[in-house]
């Protein structure tokens, strides 16, 4: 069938080693899954049922890449997190089949406008312009989990300019990756292409056009960042 306008390319990431790309569909996102960042964001980490938000597929930026500052922020902020691949679809999957759905890991950045975000918290809205603008998830070269295995734990950075800014340790999440996968398909049937963004470690801090930041996740990948001056 003939389209009235031109499709738009399907957005992917790098495979690392390989010229070969996967095909991003949606992009997830936990919210608070580490208890230390929970406190920082001024929230109790009480093991409430997780939460999540989107971004749009066409919003991945790859490894070693310059992303212009964002419009309408002053206060751009960095989030190291694990990204999950899915390769297989389905709804309602069990925790103990979870891994199954997982093509491959890969080291992102949850690229946040705070201060819109902060004002959508206070005022009731939704968290859009805070997190799902343009070239706002940084996601490295993923690795696939036939040579990979499954991450349970492993360091996890964010530096700026070569300082240390997040650290913790994916075994510190609340909700590991069969959780987050088995609630997410209670609400909506996986499908793949899938990301899904894992949350932050404490650390979260803010970047200015010129900043190198670089996102490290042992035994994952790493993905490198370089703030450019607005567009
Ligand atoms: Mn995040």
């Amino acid at each position: 069938m003939p389209h009235v306008i031109a499709p738009p390319p399907q957005p992917s990431v790098a495979v690392a080693d390989t010229d070969d790309r996967f095909p991003v569909r949606r992009i997830f996102c936990v919210g608070r899954n580490y208890a230390a960042h929970t406190r920082e964001m001024g929230r109790d980490p009480d093991r409430e049922p997780p939460f999540f938000f989107t971004k749009p597929a066409d919003a991945v930026v790859d490894d070693a890449q310059t992303v212009a500052y964002p419009p309408l922020t002053r206060d751009l902020h960095h989030e190291a997190e694990l990204v999950v691949a899915i390769g297989r679809g389905g709804r309602d999957i069990a925790q103990a089949e979870a891994l199954e759905h997982v093509w491959g890991y890969g080291a992102g950045n949850d690229l946040t406008r705070r201060d819109l975000q902060g004002e959508a918290k206070k005022m009731g809205r939704p968290w859009d312009w805070g997190k799902g603008f343009d070239r706002s998830a940084v996601v490295g070269p993923l690795r696939p989990a036939a040579d990979l295995g499954h991450p349970a734990r492993g360091r996890i950075t964010a530096t700026v300019n070569g300082t240390l800014r997040q650290e913790g340790d994916l075994a510190d999440q609340i909700w590991s990756v069969p959780e987050i996968i088995a609630f997410l398909s209670q609400s909506m049937a996986l499908q793949p292409g899938d990301l899904v963004m894992t949350g932050t470690p404490a650390g979260v801090g803010a970047l200015v056009p010129g900043d190198q930041c670089v996102v490290e996740i042992e035994g994952v990948g790493k993905v490198r960042t370089t703030i450019g001056p607005r567009d």
